[in-house]
Protein backbone atom coordinates (compact mmCIF):
# COMPACT_ATOMS: atom_id res chain seq x y z
CA UNK A 1 0.00 0.00 0.00
CA UNK A 2 0.88 3.27 -0.90
CA UNK A 3 1.93 5.53 2.50
CA UNK A 4 1.90 8.58 1.19
CA UNK A 5 -1.05 10.91 -0.27
CA UNK A 6 -0.26 12.63 -3.68
CA UNK A 7 -2.49 15.88 -4.32
CA UNK A 8 -3.56 16.80 -8.23
CA UNK A 9 -4.87 19.95 -8.71
CA UNK A 10 -6.49 19.46 -11.80
CA UNK A 11 -8.42 16.35 -12.92
CA UNK A 12 -6.46 14.20 -15.28
CA UNK A 13 -7.81 10.79 -14.35
CA UNK A 14 -4.49 9.18 -15.98
CA UNK A 15 -2.65 10.79 -13.24
CA UNK A 16 -4.79 9.07 -10.19
CA UNK A 17 -2.65 6.84 -9.45
CA UNK A 18 -2.83 4.77 -6.32
CA UNK A 19 -3.10 7.32 -2.73
CA UNK A 20 -3.60 10.00 -5.37
CA UNK A 21 -6.48 12.46 -4.05
CA UNK A 22 -8.52 14.95 -6.21
CA UNK A 23 -10.71 18.19 -4.04
CA UNK A 24 -14.07 17.94 -5.33
CA UNK A 25 -15.00 21.78 -6.86
CA UNK A 26 -18.10 21.32 -5.20
CA UNK A 27 -16.43 19.65 -1.99
CA UNK A 28 -19.44 19.90 0.65
CA UNK A 29 -22.20 20.25 -1.51
CA UNK A 30 -23.19 17.00 -1.55
CA UNK A 31 -23.92 14.35 0.45
CA UNK A 32 -24.64 14.22 4.03
CA UNK A 33 -25.20 17.48 5.23
CA UNK A 34 -23.01 16.92 8.49
CA UNK A 35 -20.39 14.68 6.55
CA UNK A 36 -20.27 15.89 2.68
CA UNK A 37 -18.51 14.34 -0.40
CA UNK A 38 -15.34 16.07 -0.14
CA UNK A 39 -12.57 14.45 -2.63
CA UNK A 40 -12.46 11.89 -4.86
CA UNK A 41 -9.29 9.20 -3.74
CA UNK A 42 -7.46 6.55 -5.71
CA UNK A 43 -7.32 3.72 -3.31
CA UNK A 44 -3.51 3.41 -2.39
CA UNK A 45 -3.47 -0.43 -2.41
CA UNK A 46 -5.57 -1.03 -5.75
CA UNK A 47 -6.04 2.59 -7.04
CA UNK A 48 -10.12 2.20 -7.28
CA UNK A 49 -11.41 5.45 -7.33
CA UNK A 50 -14.05 6.34 -4.71
CA UNK A 51 -15.54 9.40 -3.04
CA UNK A 52 -14.59 10.48 0.49
CA UNK A 53 -16.27 12.61 2.84
CA UNK A 54 -15.18 15.69 5.13
CA UNK A 55 -14.51 13.48 8.27
CA UNK A 56 -12.29 10.78 6.28
CA UNK A 57 -10.05 13.46 4.54
CA UNK A 58 -9.64 14.75 8.24
CA UNK A 59 -8.63 11.60 9.23
CA UNK A 60 -11.90 11.06 11.74
CA UNK A 61 -13.77 7.60 10.09
CA UNK A 62 -11.24 5.23 8.40
CA UNK A 63 -11.78 4.66 4.34
CA UNK A 64 -12.88 1.20 2.94
CA UNK A 65 -11.92 0.49 -0.24
CA UNK A 66 -15.23 0.20 -2.75
CA UNK A 67 -13.53 -2.47 -4.60
CA UNK A 68 -14.60 -5.94 -4.26
CA UNK A 69 -11.76 -7.53 -4.51
CA UNK A 70 -9.29 -5.16 -1.93
CA UNK A 71 -10.19 -5.38 1.16
CA UNK A 72 -8.03 -1.81 2.06
CA UNK A 73 -9.14 0.11 5.28
CA UNK A 74 -7.14 3.12 6.25
CA UNK A 75 -6.86 6.69 7.96
CA UNK A 76 -5.93 9.62 5.85
CA UNK A 77 -3.35 11.38 8.49
CA UNK A 78 -2.35 14.62 7.60
CA UNK A 79 -0.53 13.58 4.12
CA UNK A 80 0.16 10.10 5.48
CA UNK A 81 -2.03 6.88 4.42
CA UNK A 82 -2.04 4.74 7.56
CA UNK A 83 -3.45 1.19 7.72
CA UNK A 84 -6.17 0.65 9.72
CA UNK A 85 -5.24 -1.39 12.82
CA UNK A 86 -7.30 -4.42 13.03
CA UNK A 87 -9.94 -3.91 16.52
ZN1 LIG B 1 -8.54 -0.89 -2.91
Amino acid sequence: MIAEINFLNEWIPEQMGPGTIFILENAGEIGEESDPYWAVLSCPSCATLGLITRKQIAGLIPVICGSDKCSAQFHICNNDIVPRKPS
